[in-house]
């Protein structure tokens, strides 16, 4: 750890040359004027994340850390087990700045993974369990991942086999690590089980070498890689840093009002953007509890109410929670409900406040800016609005779409922001960085909003979104890559990926096509994804065949006019 920062912008030549430094040629700085305003504030730390956890875990000794259907563990027995994690893979021959792509679900050990991964100093890259080898040729290409942690016994596809398969004739792919595979599981040549990773170490040895390894690492160096939701083709990388990451998730807690007493369930994929800056970070940066559970209600919703949980975040995918049987049980002991992702209904609000909790939302992107509703605000202002930024530096604007020009309050333009935890550029990405930053160096979003001043706060509603992505209960498809993907059949001459709504999901991919004559079905379309590696979420759900695509009179795709006509269809049908 470095207690005195050395400044990344005048990196000398022994920061040059240091291993974790490795991603600098290929990303986008903060300015050296902004690290400076931001510590100067006292929001960036001088720690690395693995150090933040280890003093959080000194304050906190004997609290529950996190708690899932596997068990649970103290602040200090999580500490001690990810040394020893930590270590091992250190002995490995993984060192520190190795890349290593993280393919695991909710649960116990995915925690104790997240941190001796960064206390080996290794940046885990936060890919999905869904992924298949066209998303993870891709990732582990493009960071140069060293290492690819999977989950064991999953079900549907053996991830392990995926990654031995992964793994050869990859340029640099020389590790499969596996999480939760009983201590008898018969694991292929090369794959190593996590858990047993330093079990030969003395507490006091394990803990020295992680130490020794975080002494290398700057907090401005790349922590981790978050996958982006919404850019154009193939996912865009996004490196978060050391001391932005953990503030990130330290201003959410805060905004939120968390106290060590609070126990956090979290039900969204966990490695993804929110996962760590609203769950096992936020958690840890106050000392509360994490409980970790899956997607379904109907296993989530007794372990939350079995663990008193006090603060959840329901996904779009969660909305339906307060109708569950299981539900009231966690409602009493809910303070906190904060709903995520999409549109919130007054009846779905009125549900969840009617039970006492506070009820607020959030708008978070794994790019960086969060929103959330303020504590004291209306209930008006949470119904409508998304909130406020959660750091005072960050600086929100509306824009008309294309241009650099503010649009009134009230009215709808796209979300810009810069701040201290929203990305500068994408890695390796300088077309794309050309045309998703503002002049001022402001992210463009990719959504539509409008401020909205209510009791005097200058609050954000999301009014739709200008990038071209389907969001499926919270899992976002790329329509462009998809569609890619789709004229690489043989028979189809035009593709085009629209959203259709869903009430489970919110919205799902349906592909309207031109072919040469010949048919192609929603099943050959299908094969033909399967036949690619493509993750199935990813896949259409539905085919339309066109003899033409619809089109704008400039001559421009008209998915708005393709996403209405799918839409009346489906309520035609009654599926709405
Ligand atoms: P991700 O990076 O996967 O977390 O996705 C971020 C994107 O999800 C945002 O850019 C929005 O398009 C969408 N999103 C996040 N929060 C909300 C919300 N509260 N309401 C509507 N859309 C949201």
């Amino acid at each position: 750890m470095s207690t005195t920062h050395p400044g990344p912008t005048q990196p000398g030549p022994t920061h040059r040359t240091r291993p974790t430094r490795r991603f600098d040629d290929r990303r986008v700085p903060f300015p050296p004027a902004a690290v400076a305003a931001y510590r100067d504030a006292g929001l960036w730390g001088t720690r690395t994340l693995a150090d933040e956890f280890r003093a959080a875990a000194a304050r906190h000794p004997d609290r529950d850390a996190v708690v899932a259907a596997e068990g649970r563990l103290t602040y200090a027995e999580l500490d001690a087990a990810t040394d020893r994690i930590g270590a091992g893979l250190a002995g490995l021959g993984l060192v520190p700045g190795d890349p290593v792509l993280v393919q695991v679900t909710n649960r116990l050990e995915t925690v104790l993974a997240w941190y001796a991964l960064l206390k080996a100093g290794l940046v885990p890259v936060a890919t999905l369990a869904a992924h298949r080898g066209h998303e993870i040729a891709h990732i582990s290409r493009a960071v140069g991942a060293r290492a690819h942690l999977v989950e064991h016994g999953t079900r549907g596809t053996d991830l392990v086999a995926f990654a031995v398969e992964q793994a050869e004739g990859h340029p640099t792919l020389a590790h499969v690590l596996v999480l939760g595979a009983p201590a008898d599981a018969e694991l292929p040549a090369h794959a190593v089980r996590l858990e047993d990773l330093g079990v030969d170490l003395d507490a006091a040895t394990a803990r020295a070498r992680v130490a020794a390894i975080q002494e290398g690492i700057d907090p401005d160096d790349v922590a981790v890689f978050q996958l982006s939701g919404g850019t154009t083709g193939v996912p865009k990388l996004i490196p978060r840093q050391h001391a932005e990451y953990w503030y990130n998730a330290r201003a959410y807690a805060d905004a939120l009002g968390w106290t060590a007493d609070d126990r956090v369930g979290h039900l969204i994929p966990v490695v993804h953007n929110a996962g760590i800056s609203c769950g096992v970070h936020a958690a840890a940066t106050v000392g509360a509890c994490l409980v970790l559970t899956g997607h379904d209600l109907d296993t989530a919703l007794p372990l939350l109410a079995a663990e008193r949980t006090t603060s959840v975040l329901f996904g779009h995918v969660h909305y339906r929670a307060p109708e569950h049987p299981a539900y009231p049980a966690l409602a009493q002991h809910l303070r906190i409900v904060v709903l995520s992702g999409a549109k919130v209904s007054e009846e779905l609000f009125a549900a969840v406040a009617a039970d006492g909790a506070w009820v607020g939302q959030l708008f978070g992107m794994a790019e960086g800016l969060f929103l959330v509703t303020p504590r004291d605000g209306s209930a008006e202002l949470r119904r409508t609005t998304v909130g406020v930024p959660i750091s005072p530096a960050d600086e929100v604007v509306v824009l008309a779409p294309g241009t650099e020009d503010e649009v009134p309050d009230g009215e709808v333009g796209e979300l810009c922001a810069r701040g201290p935890y929203t990305l500068r550029g994408y890695y390796a990405a300088e077309d794309r960085n050309a045309e998703a930053f503002t002049s001022t160096g402001a992210y463009r979003t990719g959504d539509l909003a409008a401020i909205r001043v209510i009791d005097g706060h200058r609050a954000v509603s999301i009014e739709g979104r200008i990038k071209d992505l389907i969001n499926r209960g919270g899992e976002k498809i790329n329509a462009e890559e998809v569609e890619l993907l789709l004229l690489a059949h043989p028979h189809v001459v035009e593709a085009a990926l629209v959203a259709m709504p869903d009430p489970r999901l919110g919205e799902r991919g349906c592909a309207y096509l031109v072919t040469d004559g010949v048919p192609v079905t929603l099943e050959d379309v299908r094969a033909h994804l399967r036949g690619l590696e493509v993750a199935t979420f990813k896949w259409p759900e539905r085919v339309e065949s066109v003899a033409a695509l619809a089109r704008t009179r400039v001559g421009k795709l008209d998915k708005k006019a393709m996403a209405a006509e799918i839409a009346e269809k489906l309520r035609g049908e009654g599926a709405l």
